[in-house]
């Protein structure tokens, strides 16, 4: 497991690349919420997400171990990251995404110097190609989450939210894969354990809440959510220890919580935010935290949305 010197570490690495982004805050909110709301806001990180922290920690050391080439399995927010540090460290990086990705999604990556291969529908599919490709080019590929530099440039948020706002009492954060909360549970736990961290997922893709009843790990079928970034089938095997040692509470949101919650931020903060950092203002507004007036940060992850699907700005 990493440790918080892991993600002191990252932290030195990554300055300078990243941003260390605004703790924002919601009168509105903290008055339907009964709580003092507060939101991390990396939908303002550079490419867009925080998947810039933990890109940057593990390409700047496969390049400090030789690498001239990199790979991703990612038309997300992960994809683009890469494909933005790897043109920044001046390593080419191909980016493997599946064959019905979407226009803007490939242009973000092709804007950021990255090389497009098109593989399949299915992360099965993308996952090993990426890994043939790194091998074949003396390369790295360079995985989501799964990962202890990734996870330890992920933590990096924690540090930030215990410096920005010293007297938080509860930290609210998507899961995915879990590298986002495992980084984030390790730099708060490890140095102010009486935070609470509670996770928040989509109902429909709830594999880390099943894993955590279940008490090992557990896959589900394929899913579909708005929160395109939360529909991993399971916590990866780094990750998951992690949550099931440290994590307070997971909380499930609805489609249609996702949903009020992006236009609620949008219309009332003035934010644009995508539905995967959603999930944790849907938590807050529907009264899911089982806490009462504490200072609570809601992480927002990204901000990468399709406008064409906010159909008055599109036309
Ligand atoms: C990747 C991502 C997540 C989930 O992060 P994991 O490390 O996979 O748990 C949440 N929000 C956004 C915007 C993402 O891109």
């Amino acid at each position: 497991m990493i440790i918080v010197h892991d993600i002191l570490q990252a932290r030195e690495n990554i300055e300078g690349v990243i941003h260390e982004t605004p703790m924002l805050y919601s009168a509105q909110l903290s008055e339907i919420c009964g709580n003092q709301m507060y939101f991390k806001g990396e939908h303002l990180q550079k490419t867009g997400s925080f998947k810039i922290r933990g890109a940057t920690n593990k390409v700047k050391q496969a390049v400090k171990q030789g690498a001239t080439f990199i790979t991703a399995a990612s038309s997300g927010n992960h994809g683009q990251a890469v494909a933005y540090i790897a043109n920044q460290l001046g390593v080419s990086a191909t980016i493997v995404v599946p064959v019905d990705a979407n226009e803007s999604k490939l242009n973000a990556i092709k804007a950021y110097g990255g090389t497009i291969e098109k593989c399949g529908t299915t992360s099965a599919e993308r996952l090993p190609r990426a890994k043939v490709l790194a091998r074949e080019h003396n390369g790295v590929f360079i995985p989501p989450y799964d990962d202890p530099f990734i996870m330890a440039g992920q933590g990096t948020i924690g540090l930030e939210i215990l410096e920005q706002l010293e007297c938080v009492d509860v930290v609210v954060v998507p899961i995915g894969g879990g590298g986002l909360i495992s980084g984030i549970l390790t730099a708060i736990k490890q140095t102010k354990p009486k935070v609470k961290v509670i996770g928040v997922e989509p109902q429909t893709a709830n594999d880390t809440f099943l894993s955590l009843k279940n008490n090992k790990i557990t896959a589900i079928p394929p899913t579909s959510t708005i929160a395109d970034g939360l529909r991993t089938s399971q916590p990866g095997n780094m990750t998951y220890p992690v949550i099931q040692k440290y994590l307070d509470d997971i909380q499930l949101v609805s489609e249609d919580e996702i949903k009020q919650a992006q236009a609620f931020v949008l219309e009332r903060m003035k934010q644009l935010i995508e539905p995967s950092s959603a999930v944790t203002v849907a938590a807050a507004i529907n009264n899911k935290l089982g806490v009462k007036d504490k200072k609570v940060v809601c992480v927002l992850s990204g901000g990468n949305v399709d406008i064409r699907k906010l159909p008055y700005l599109s036309s």
